[in-house]
């Protein structure tokens, strides 16, 4: 099936057509690791899992490598480690462990190679070293910046002229730089910091640089795609672009994919305003990961996505969906099958989540309302599958249900072995009663020839 993929260096939707279908490449920049990432944060790491698993649907599971980075030297990263008195690595890899438990809980797969900025230093080295050779970078006390005038191109990605950028130059590094927007590749060493040796000064990277670096060491460039966060087009990206393409004289990523915003009760999420919450928090507060996926993927990759209380009780609603079809045909056999084209279509038409999210819905109902064995064995192999491709319905049902009461799951459980016990014993007052008990508990007994399962009601 032909990708489709809103390319923001293009300003188009493109068919995407990668440079060697046996080797896709995508890098996506990935979390600094100094404190828990925010649910923002997630966006991009589950936004570009789907494409993931979809580049490998589409062309093979071995075809696709995928690197996703840490940046684990950085400013904050500094101040962390000097306030508490640890080397930066105790803080980092903590950090880095939290973040995989915690995108493992999302049904986030694992990227085919996770490089660490601290251990491709030497790469970024050569890149700056060629950079300064070639004029595009120079050396001052304070460090070795880009600069921006030594680039014609600089700026296309995000769409700013040079004139624009002098106006509006960020001031980012020391005062000698030559000009405001020139930008820093590698900051000279400061007493009490790490630092690398390099030919031009010991010191440490700026943050751009790693990124480029890093695809370039792991990957090759140029690479096929090359995603993250609205908010990186302007400087990162676009620095990324200028260093890259400057050393080496190529593309360094054919398709650069942005998701939108995420905001918190229509509210920018920031520290200073209090309403950040973390994935962490959420699934200490109960939610099951798979309800935080879908909430994330609700809305399309590319529009803001405001984030509240009853996106995720949707989440959740939309799941039990799912999983209550599942727990019904819980005896069935599902039969070998691909997920169905119009589900696969809509993830290819620029991973249009809504669409695909309305097609497992309709293939919950397909599974609902199937009443030979045959056609509930293949809607229960349809549904499994496309919901495999979106990263859901992983958790076995009759737990799904269970975890959501938490404790009062137990009693729950007792309930319905006493009400399977009255009916037995054809005591229908005493079922009866306790039928509506568990109602009152929002909960939907469904009784089949192999027992009584229960799930919460709809
Ligand atoms: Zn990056």
């Amino acid at each position: 099936m032909q990708i489709q993929l809103t390319n923001t260096l293009t300003r188009r939707k493109e068919a995407f057509a990668p440079a060697d279908p046996s080797r896709v490449t995508m890098y996506v920049c990935g979390p600094t690791v100094y404190n828990f990432a925010h649910i923002g944060n997630a966006r991009p790491p589950v936004v570009f899992d789907l494409l993931f698993r979809l580049l490998r649907h589409t062309f093979g599971e071995q075809a696709v490598i995928y690197a996703r980075n840490y940046t684990d030297i950085d400013d904050k990263i500094i101040a962390a480690s000097l306030e508490r008195g640890v080397p930066i690595g105790d803080i980092t890899r903590a950090v880095e462990q939290a973040y995989e438990t915690d995108m493992g809980a999302l049904n986030v797969l694992t990227p085919t190679v996770r490089p660490r900025a601290t251990e491709n230093v030497s790469a970024m080295v050569e890149v700056i070293a060629k950079l300064i050779a070639k004029g595009t970078a120079y050396v001052v006390p304070s460090g070795v910046y880009f600069s921006v005038a030594a680039d014609a191109d600089y700026g296309k990605l995000s769409g700013r002229s040079q004139d624009e950028l002098k106006a509006g130059a960020r001031i980012e590094g020391e005062d000698d730089k030559r000009h405001p927007s020139d930008f820093a590749l590698w900051k000279m060493a400061k007493p009490g910091e790490p630092q690398w040796q390099a030919p031009f000064g010991a010191g440490r990277p700026g943050w751009h640089i790693e990124c480029s670096a890093m695809i370039e060491s792991e990957l090759g460039s140029p690479i096929d795609i090359h995603g993250g966060g609205i908010d990186l087009i302007f400087p990162h990206h676009e620095n990324e672009i200028a260093q890259s393409e400057s050393a080496h004289g190529h593309a360094l990523a054919h398709v650069w994919m942005h998701n939108g915003f995420l905001t918190m009760d229509k509210e920018k999420m920031s520290k200073s305003l209090g309403n950040i919450i973390t994935p962490r928090e959420l699934l200490q507060q109960g939610w099951h990961g798979e309800t935080i996926r879908w909430a994330l993927l609700s809305a399309h990759y590319r529009a803001p996505l405001d984030w509240n209380e009853d996106l995720l009780k949707q989440a959740q609603a939309s799941l039990d969906r799912l999983y209550g079809a599942l727990l019904r045909l819980k005896d069935v056999p599902p039969a070998q099958a691909e997920a169905p084209s119009a589900f696969v279509a809509a993830l290819a038409d620029d991973l249009n989540t809504p669409v695909a999210i309305a097609e497992l819905s309709a293939l919950a109902t397909a599974a609902n309302i199937a009443k030979k064995p045959a056609e509930q064995s293949k809607a229960k192999g349809e549904l499994a599958a496309a919901a495999a491709l979106f990263g859901v319905l992983q958790d076995d049902p009759e737990h799904w249900f269970r975890a959501s009461f938490g404790d009062q799951a137990a009693e729950i459980d007792s309930l319905v072995a006493d009400r399977v016990a009255a009916r037995a014993a054809k005591d229908y007052a005493t079922s009866d009663r306790l039928r509506d008990e568990l109602a009152a508990r929002g909960v939907e007994v469904m009784d089949s020839p192999s027992g009584s399962t229960w799930r919460r009601k709809g």
